[in-house]
């Protein structure tokens, strides 16, 4: 007789603790509501594009290039070689031609190693390649001059190409990159040996951030670290501007950490440097979750990287990051889910021959636009393949 009664008290219990356990789930429901019903919709409207072909950057291609279809004279693409405005390259007759200077050479041969990759499928056409930093073709300049550019925000007409650093010619960070950050497909095969080795249940669940002051929207990140170190592990490196502590914001640079090292953390950290950051791409394959600031710089693969469904848009001023890492330290299933599918799209989408191809139809559709037939000058070199190194 005793059995009846103890049953009902377990079942009570049991009833009770189901009643706690929704409570509990349904409370912190509400209080992280607004990020859910984002991340709901934005899976819910993201439509996955085609694998074959770069088709993904189609639109991308399409309006950058459609300030120029009204056609390209060669007196408006003089006016880009008079004004300097990038490296000017000829391709005449299924090979490379290109002026004599190229103000950083590890640049140039980088872009020239894509050009030269394709050369056989291409058109005659004549470039200028902007192989600095920043974009040159600010919305207010007249005429409107066609130079291809590595990154830009909305405020400027050049057109985006795959930066130089998919193969040679990033920067050099000594002594983890002493030659310069490049080589995409060789990094893409350590990212992922290294997320292999730090899946997501034994990552440390804190922020993570290594990287020269390259802007100052960087430091309310390492600002927070010195403040709350079991949080964010954030720190100032050198670069080789570095004059004094004045630009590691007040303390001594931190050691240099690979990319793939990257991969212990939980949440991995992109910002804008000069212009957009190398890095971006990099973090994705760690499997980590990856917090990117601002929205203003673009490479030309950003677009179809979609906020809450690949990454955790964070404001410019960081005035949100608190809260993020909040909650997506209480909802580890969902940020493991954004993480994955960050993780996915640039394994699909971003390999070394979807670089090429965007190369290849950039130029491909950029040729239809010149609206007169392209003279070799003579004085130009040629620009043969170079051999690597590794293949010496
Ligand atoms: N970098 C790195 N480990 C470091 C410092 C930098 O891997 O300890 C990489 C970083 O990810 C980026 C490049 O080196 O791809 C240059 O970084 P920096 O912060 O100097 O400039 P950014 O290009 O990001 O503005």
């Amino acid at each position: 007789m005793e059995h009846p009664p103890l049953t009902l008290g377990l079942l009570h219990v049991a009833a009770l603790c189901l009643f706690l356990l929704c409570w509990g789930n349904s409370s912190a429901d509400a209080k992280w509501k607004k990020f859910l019903i984002q991340i709901d919709r934005a899976v819910e409207n993201y439509k996955p594009c085609a694998k074959e072909n770069c088709q993904c950057y189609q639109r991308i291609r399409e309006q950058d290039l459609a300030p120029f279809q009204e056609g390209i004279s060669e007196e408006l693409l003089s006016e880009a070689i008079s004004r300097r405005l990038g490296t000017h390259y000829q391709i005449v007759g299924k090979k490379l031609y290109r002026e004599h200077d190229c103000m950083f050479p590890a640049r140039c041969s980088g872009v020239e190693h894509f050009i030269l990759e394709i050369i056989d499928d291409l058109p005659d056409m004549e470039m200028v390649i902007n192989v600095r930093d920043y974009p040159q073709v600010p919305k207010w300049m007249k005429p409107r001059i066609p130079v291809f550019s590595f990154s830009k925000t909305s405020e400027y007409y050049d057109i985006m190409y795959p930066a130089w650093t998919f193969w040679e010619g990033g920067p050099a960070v000594w002594p983890i990159y002493p030659t310069g950050l490049g080589r995409w497909d060789l990094m893409r095969e350590n990212l992922i040996s290294s997320a292999e080795k730090w899946p997501w249940k034994k990552k440390i669940s804190k922020a993570y951030f290594r990287g020269s002051r390259t802007s100052s929207e960087r430091d309310p990140l390492i600002l927070l670290s010195r403040e709350n170190p079991d949080l964010v592990d954030a720190e100032y490196t050198k670069n080789q501007a570095w004059k004094s502590e004045k630009d590691t914001l007040g303390k001594p640079p931190a050691k240099e950490v690979p990319l793939v090292d990257h991969c212990k953390y939980k949440y991995l950290f992109n910002f804008r440097g000069v212009a957009a950051s190398f890095r971006l791409k990099h973090l994705f394959l760690c499997g980590s979750l990856v917090f990117h600031v601002g929205e203003d710089w673009q490479e030309f693969f950003y677009t179809q990287l979609k906020p809450w469904v690949h990454y955790i848009p964070v404001k410019s001023d960081l005035s949100d990051v608190r809260e993020l890492l909040e909650f997506v330290k209480e909802n580890d299933d969902i940020a493991q889910d954004i993480s994955e599918r960050g993780r996915q799209f640039i394994m699909e989408h971003l390999q070394m021959k979807d670089i090429s191809c965007y190369w290849q139809r950039l130029l491909t559709e950029y040729s239809k636009a010149l609206i007169y037939k392209v003279k070799r000058k003579s004085s130009y070199n040629e620009i043969s393949p170079r051999r690597l190194k590794t293949e010496l």
